[in-house]
């Protein structure tokens, strides 16, 4: 055994027997925690992502979790409580598809003056973790907000199509390339597909998407994700 595998047993077996308590990454109570940062009632409670339906100009899609009370309190914390660090534990669960080919990725942006307001953009944060997990190329300049759409939740389908048209401008940079976009919650899919939309007018080859949560609409359609 190596050195180096050698002390992850040891971690493993002291892990075991003296288990670190800290603070659930979704309910924030101190508890033993899974290698996903949640607690045993979180760990039950979180339901991993399966399917979606496919979204315009977007080649491939995945998440992480759907969106329920527990992944839910894991997004907010991280975009609303600065805690930084469940954006890792977020991205540790996000896998690529089998066949995704990614030269470059590239987080929805965040209009300029909500991301000095929040003083981060979380979606970045998600992303930073993938590459580095990963061994992709991050790269930031693809794609901007050229303006600050309204706040979303409680929207219709249409309502969020009308409001998110032509509000992201992509770069030469990517012509050729294929993409991936990482963002937090899908929620209609409309925010990936007009970030897609702007790659590909730009001679985007591929754009592939992920996203740490997937919601659904209710029965009458709605949206409410309530962030
Ligand atoms: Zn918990």
């Amino acid at each position: 055994m190596s050195t180096r595998s050698k002390k992850g047993f040891a971690s493993k077996v002291l892990e075991w027997l003296f288990p670190s308590r800290a603070a659930c990454c979704s309910c924030g109570a101190e508890a033993v925690l899974d290698e996903h940062g949640l607690c045993i009632d979180c760990h039950l409670g979180v339901e991993l992502f399966n399917a979606a339906p496919p979204l315009n100009y977007i080649d491939g899609y995945n998440a992480a979790y759907v969106y329920n009370d527990v992944s839910s309190a894991m997004v907010k914390k991280l975009k609303y409580n600065n805690c930084k660090y469940i954006a890792k534990e977020l991205a540790d669960v996000l896998e690529l598809k089998h066949g995704w080919r990614i030269d470059a990725v590239t987080p929805v942006p965040l209009h300029y003056r909500r991301e000095a307001k929040r003083g981060y953009n979380q979606s970045l944060l998600i992303a930073k973790h993938l590459c580095k997990r990963l061994g992709l190329k991050l790269d930031t300049s693809l794609l901007v907000r050229s303006r600050d759409t309204r706040q979303q939740a409680r929207s219709t389908g249409a309502q969020r199509r009308r409001n998110l048209k032509d509000a992201f401008i992509a770069d030469d940079a990517c012509r050729g390339l294929s993409v991936l976009l990482v963002d937090d919650v899908r929620t209609t899919g409309a925010t990936l597909s007009e970030c897609a939309k702007a790659l590909k007018k730009c001679g985007c080859d591929k754009v592939y998407a992920v996203t740490a949560c997937f919601t659904a609409p209710d029965s009458k359609g709605e949206y409410n994700d309530n962030i």
